[in-house]
């Protein structure tokens, strides 16, 4: 079963859920009809709620979590239901926060290895540069060795973002960054020694040293109201360690906000096979960084 996100009204209801069990079912015993559907952020089953009939201090159709398991959807995990962003109202967690494994973060592993092309896609686009396979490797690997999957703040709709903000504070020298204006023009004005190629790449021009690293950090979480819908976004920093080795002393260069479109990567995700075009050296990179972290099964036959 898969968790389409869409804005809850009669029309979108009627015709997305088209009245079929499981996501429509009667109430045995009150005759009250009731729909359901899968939670976007937990994958937990949600009724729908103030569809026909306004709900007391609720102007528009909702939907609520049913806290248990619902005939037809197989899935249910208290866990996740805990953790949800959309039950939770805290908005900001610390980015040590950690939560039990649960369903989701099995799912979250799963998918960040096979789709881990289509992430990195999504990624370069919002730093606005195609960083390399290497720096990609670099971070799935530290979102892998820091539980990246449990992070409290972590759900079913923002694991690309997840992925860049567990990532290393990385170095850009050797990046094709030419096609980010705004980042070059950053460059060129504060760094001596900076040059950008004709290709794109930043390199050194021979005359002083330079050391540019960049960094995501400031995940942060807001409710838009008017549509009960969550927005997400996080900094992208590129930070001066030329005088310096530690983050805190570091000038900040260039800062940008990255906004979440958990949109644009399911439709990746659900693009037809016969258009999608995958990456394989990317798939396989992600295979190799996923295997390294197996949890070992050793001594299970003894
Ligand atoms: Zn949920």
């Amino acid at each position: 079963m898969v968790a389409h996100y869409k804005v809850i009204s009669r029309d979108s209801v009627e015709s997305v859920l088209a009245g079929n069990w499981p996501w429509f079912q009667k109430a045995p015993l009150r005759g009250d009809d009731h729909y359901f559907a899968v939670c976007p952020w937990c994958n937990n089953p949600i009724q729908l709620k103030g569809l026909y009939r306004k709900q007391a201090g609720s102007p528009r159709p909702y939907g609520s979590h049913t806290g248990e398991p619902v005939d037809g959807f197989p899935y249910f995990n208290m866990t996740d239901l805990v953790y949800c962003p959309y039950r939770l109202k805290q908005r900001s967690y610390k980015k040590t926060d950690r939560r039990p494994v649960g369903e989701a973060a099995r799912r979250l592993v799963e998918r960040a290895v096979s789709e881990f092309d289509r992430i990195i896609l999504v990624l370069r686009e919002d730093f606005g540069f195609p960083f390399s396979s290497r720096f990609a490797e670099k971070m799935l690997d530290l979102w892998f060795s820091s539980q990246g999957y449990c992070y409290t703040g972590a759900h079913l709709r923002n694991l690309p973002w997840m992925i860049a903000y567990f990532g290393p504070t990385e170095s850009i020298y050797g990046q094709y960054i030419g096609s980010d204006t705004e980042l070059v023009r950053a460059i060129i004005k504060q760094v001596s020694g900076a040059r950008i190629t004709p290709e794109g790449q930043l390199r050194h021009d021979g005359t002083g040293y330079f050391n540019l690293k960049l960094q995501c950090l400031h995940h942060r979480m807001t409710e838009i109201s008017a549509e009960g819908m969550l927005s997400e976004r996080m900094t992208l920093r590129v930070m001066d360690f030329s005088a310096t080795n530690f983050a805190g002393e570091a000038p900040a260069l260039y800062e940008k906000k990255i906004r979440f479109d958990p949109e644009r990567f399911e439709r990746l995700i659900h693009t037809a096979p016969e258009r999608a075009r995958r990456n394989r050296a990317l798939l396989d990179l992600a295979r190799q960084v996923a295997e390294k972290w197996r949890p070992t099964t050793h001594g299970d036959n003894a």
